[in-house]
């Protein structure tokens, strides 16, 4: 066909061919524009991505991604089989897009138990695709062009992200460490806010700020105190609060986690945020939720409704029986929320024993699954690279999984890009492990300890 075109149209179609891209003989079309949304542009590279398959390729212990290797409770794993097998055919199909009725309605009873106040199901909680869903839909709904929010760092890295794809600009406060008291061991409740360096950073263009107590990655449990600082600068700059609170029931030694919602002024501006993934240990459920005033949760259910629709029918059933076992046993021994953060509690105190035993520094968390620690001990086996791209903790926590394959995370991964360097000699640990799983990681370590000291 080209060649019965005339020589002009010959001519023209083969220099559109090399122009554009695309092939007249193979019909492939090759588009030339951009395909990728601006809203995309700078946070299209992740690094969890890396390190997931790192961990996946080399490691013999995973103490990376925050996942516990332990089953979840017999009674959550019998509420699915008995929803499969006892309940209606109807729990394989839709349900209410804003969360299938009996789970609504349990997480009401349980949240007007801690938050002291009185819940509509309908209007009050929306059931999302796990915490990471309620996050999206949150920044979405509130969210402008020229907004900013603020995020305090350490913190869980897909705020940063979710902040931009929104239109939004993020706006960093740091968590600053105290040296510990006579050489204790340092605590994530020494990593604290300067309250003057929070108030500079609201302004007229702050419309949120996204709260994580316990926060990921330093176990920190925020302190009333804390709290009520955060608070009042929400309410004297009308500001929002995106609550992230997974870690809800995992505090440790006693500590109290306090929800910024029940302060004053606060219930009006704040949306919470849970997981049941974290509730009740299994994070492949994706099942999560958020409570708040009508007013905003409006429109995180028009993103939700625009978006996911609802989560899977059947996996919201099981959650609803838990949480109805939970509300059954509420502060008593039995309770899953009073077992599950002794037994981690005591995974923690595993970690601790065997990283202070070989001279890695812990920051003793006071919630979570998590701990951060310094490495500064082992740094003399991964040399630094001088002016490298590359923060040192992610050099050491690649070599660590390659070669002795204990798989961690780099701390700078919870920070924005201007303040990756610095803590570099700090990694994240998960110590919601199977008791075996610790000990191999133990093993590791002291092999590893004994090999430096007899080099
Ligand atoms: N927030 C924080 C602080 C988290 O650590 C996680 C999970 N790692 C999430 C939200 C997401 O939770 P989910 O798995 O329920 O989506």
């Amino acid at each position: 066909m080209l060649r019965r075109a005339g020589s002009s149209l010959r001519h023209f179609l083969l220099e559109r061919k090399s122009s554009a891209g695309y092939s007249l003989c193979s019909r492939e079309a090759k588009m030339s524009r951009p395909v990728q949304a601006r809203r995309l542009e700078g946070i299209d590279k992740n690094i969890w991505v890396e390190f997931v398959k790192l961990a996946a390729t080399y490691s013999k212990v995973n103490l990376g991604q925050g996942f516990p290797d332990f089953p979840a409770p017999d009674f959550l794993q019998e509420a699915l089989k008995r929803a499969l097998s006892e309940g209606t055919h109807m729990l394989h199909q839709y349900t209410r897009a804003f969360g299938h009725p009996p789970l609504v309605k349990a997480l009401a009873q349980i949240f007007e138990k801690v938050l002291g106040r009185e819940l509509d199901p309908m209007t009050n909680v929306m059931v999302t695709v796990g915490a990471y869903q309620a996050l999206f839909c949150c920044f979405q709904a509130f969210v402008d062009e020229g907004d900013e929010v603020i995020a305090i760092e350490p913190f869980f890295d897909c705020y940063e992200p979710m902040v931009k794809m929104a239109g939004g600009t993020p706006v960093f406060v740091p968590l600053r460490p105290k040296a510990p008291k006579d050489g204790k061991l340092m605590s994530s409740a020494d990593w604290q806010l300067d309250p003057a360096e929070l108030a500079s950073k609201f302004s007229e263009r702050t419309k949120a700020i996204v709260l994580n107590s316990p926060n990921n990655p330093l176990g920190k449990v925020f302190s009333r105190g804390e709290l009520e600082l955060i608070a009042d600068l929400c309410v004297k700059h009308d500001v929002l609060c995106i609550s992230d609170e997974v870690y809800e029931w995992l505090v440790y030694d006693g500590k109290e986690h306090i929800r910024i919602a029940s302060l004053p002024g606060m219930w009006d501006r704040t949306v919470t945020i849970g997981s049941a993934g974290k509730t009740f240990s299994a994070t492949g459920w994706k099942v999560g939720w958020t409570v708040g005033p009508d007013r905003l949760l409006q429109h995180v259910r028009t993103v939700h409704q625009n978006s996911v629709y609802h989560c899977a029918t059947i996996a919201q059933e099981a959650v609803a029986q838990g949480f109805q076992r939970e509300l059954t046993l509420y502060g008593k021994p039995e309770s899953y929320f009073v077992q599950l953060p002794r037994t981690l509690q005591q995974k923690r105190d595993l970690l601790i024993q065997s990283l202070v035993a070989v001279g890695i520094k812990p920051i003793v968390p006071e919630g979570t699954y998590f701990l951060v620690a310094d490495i500064s001990e082992f740094k003399s086996d991964v040399p630094e690279v001088p002016n490298s791209d590359e923060p040192y903790d992610c050099r050491f926590v690649k070599w660590m999984v390659k070669n002795k394959g204990l798989a961690a995370i780099p701390l700078s991964t919870f920070y924005s890009e201007a303040h990756k360097n610095n803590y570099p000699n700090f990694i994240r640990f998960c110590f919601a492990k199977e008791e075996a799983t610790l000990k191999a990681a133990n093993d590791i370590l002291q092999k590893w300890k004994k090999e430096k000291t007899s080099s």
